[in-house]
């Protein structure tokens, strides 16, 4: 799957939700998250954010981020 991480806070860019294939994005007041088990894991969204705040989970030092877009996506609105 798919993390974003800090760089996403108060980032105003929506580019990645507009090219993910399966509309895994949330969105709470501060920055986006990815649900994890909807993340197909395509890497589209990667380049497309200009605050390169999305990174594959398989990055070291990830684990927080991870478990707060687990958390976050169950939340926050589907965008
Ligand atoms: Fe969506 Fe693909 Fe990014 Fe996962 S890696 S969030 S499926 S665009």
């Amino acid at each position: 799957t798919y993390v974003v991480t800090e760089a996403c806070i108060r980032c105003k860019y929506m580019d990645c939700v507009e090219v993910c294939p399966v509309d895994c994005f949330y969105e709470g007041d501060n920055m986006l998250v990815i649900n994890p088990s909807e993340c197909i894991d395509c890497g589209v969204c990667e380049p497309e954010c200009p605050a390169e705040a999305i990174l594959p989970d398989t990055e070291n030092g990830l684990e927080k981020w991870l478990e707060l877009n687990a958390t976050y996506s169950a939340e926050w609105p589907n965008i």
